[in-house]
């Protein structure tokens, strides 16, 4: 099975993030197959955040997704 983001498996658990602003509309993704470990904070309508690597299915093998992309750590400045 291939996943893009969590938004397509059955094991996410959405919860509505309430905000001082009414007009705002954005959620926080949660795994229940993780004990309900978050996955990502204030995602909005338009928004997939992917696959993160600690996911137990892809782990077990049993998706193939994209992996997050890493970021690149800036050298460190300053060290002799
Ligand atoms: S982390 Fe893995 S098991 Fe959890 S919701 Fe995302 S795809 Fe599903």
């Amino acid at each position: 099975m291939k996943l893009k983001s969590c938004s397509q498996c059955g094991f996410i658990n959405v919860e509505r993030m309430y905000t001082a602003d009414s007009f705002e509309f954005a959620n926080d993704w949660f795994c229940k197959a993780k004990d309900g470990k978050k996955i990502a904070g204030y995602v909005e309508t338009f928004d997939k955040p992917l696959v993160p690597d600690w996911c137990p299915l892809r782990k077990a093998g049993m998706i193939d997704c994209k992996l997050p992309r890493k970021t690149k750590e800036k050298p460190s400045a300053g060290k002799s």
